[in-house]
């Protein structure tokens, strides 16, 4: 019911922008206005700060939905838990009551701060700073690749409070678009999800309380990796949801271009394509959702399975929406058809939330 339900949504409120929303680098405010109307925008968030509810499992397949129809707006559910589930797992009740609230209703959108110019696969590399003064901590630094920076009011932001320490010494903290000293970068000029703003953050002595702070001083970068446990199922959701667009499309297709005669769905080699691609999606699918079932669980092997179905599901991807232009032939190539948007798409998957041979460390540290 859910997913037909966002299927339909999609459908009708945000696929009929997913083009516009590309060629024109936009935000999908359409897409947000939709989600937002149906409490979609954010389903994670527990019912008692005013939230859907939703387990694990069901915002992948939200995810997933919204992708297959444009995945620039699925980073709008995606992201909204990325940016705030740090301050869910360890945040004190008062920080989950004052944050939680406006992001369920859709008044406020939630981002993640960890990479920086010069700390992508490592992370604890990180320069930002917080500096104790008083009741207040001082950030300085900057945050680059920001999903939805400048659009989201609220910003989880890791920072190094002790550089003894390296990752020991990382802090995260909530800080709010409005807070003195916040300003963003120019959008950057991406190959994909161009509708997703992507821009550096930049924190110029920032002064905020220091109950702003997400658990413990010294806590924020295993925060920040336990996040990643869970998250990295919704970006293998993002990438099932863009296979499954491009697998859709290319199905139609085939069984309208005619060549030689006849529909080029009656051609073997091209049944097989679409079997593996298929084939693929559905592998993509099982371990994605039985991730899932793990995160809502929190069983211990969430950390390698987490990394596994991203790494698969991107891949997948990345081979299903490239095979779903090969179907159309030279009309794939243009952008009068979805399936290379979807290509472009598919890309990044392979590569934020950590890179997929960043996964492959990951997998190898956590073999099951
Ligand atoms: C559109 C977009 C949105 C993003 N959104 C966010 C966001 O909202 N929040 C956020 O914090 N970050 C975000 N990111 C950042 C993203 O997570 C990083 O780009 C990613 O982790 C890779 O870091 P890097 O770009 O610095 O690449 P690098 O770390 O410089 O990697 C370059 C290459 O080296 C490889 N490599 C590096 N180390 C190793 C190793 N040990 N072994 C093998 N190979 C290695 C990588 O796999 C990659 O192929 C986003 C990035 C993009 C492009």
């Amino acid at each position: 019911m859910l997913r037909d339900a966002v299927r339909s949504l999609a459908e009708a409120k945000i696929s009929p922008h997913a083009a516009a929303v590309d060629e024109e680098a936009r935000f999908p405010q359409e897409a947000l206005d939709a989600l937002v109307a149906n409490d979609l925008h954010a389903v994670h968030v527990p019912e008692q700060y005013g939230g859907a509810g939703a387990d694990a499992l069901a915002t992948v397949i939200v995810i997933e939905e919204v992708a297959r129809a444009c995945a620039s707006s699925s980073l709008i559910p995606a992201v909204n838990k990325l940016g705030s589930l740090p301050v869910l797992l360890s945040g004190s009740e008062d920080l989950k009551k004052r944050y939680m609230t406006p992001l369920a209703k859709g008044d406020a959108m939630f981002s993640y701060c960890l990479s920086e110019p010069d700390a992508g696969s490592d992370a604890a590399g990180m320069k930002t700073k917080a500096v104790r003064d008083g009741d207040h901590y001082v950030l300085n630094g900057v945050k680059r690749w920001i999903t939805n920076a400048g659009v989201s009011e609220y910003y989880t932001v890791m920072a190094v409070t002790d550089p003894t320490k390296r990752s020991k010494g990382i802090s995260a903290f909530v800080v709010e678009k409005s807070d003195e000293g916040v300003s963003f970068g120019a959008p950057e000029k991406k190959l994909g999800i161009k509708g997703s703003p992507t821009r550096e953050v930049y924190l110029d002595n920032v002064r905020i309380p220091a109950d702003r702070m997400i658990g413990e001083e010294g806590t924020g970068f295993a925060t920040a990796m336990k996040t990643l446990d869970h998250t990295r199922i919704t970006i293998a959701a993002q990438a099932l949801g863009i296979a499954q667009g491009a697998l859709d499309y290319a199905k139609g297709y085939v069984q309208e271009r005619k060549q030689f005669g006849k529909p080029i769905a009656d051609f073997q080699g091209v049944q097989f394509m679409l079997a593996d691609m298929a084939m693929k999606i559905e592998a993509a699918r099982q371990l994605t959702y039985a991730a899932a079932a793990k995160s809502e669980r929190g069983d211990s092997d969430l950390t390698f399975q987490g990394a596994a179905a991203k790494c698969f599901a991107s891949d997948v991807a990345m081979e299903v929406t490239t095979d779903a232009v090969q179907l159309l032939g030279g009309y794939g190539y243009t952008r009068d058809y979805p399936v290379e948007r979807m290509m472009r798409d598919a890309k990044i998957t392979q590569i934020y939330e950590g890179t997929n041979q960043v996964q492959r460390i990951v997998m190898a540290r956590n073999l099951p």
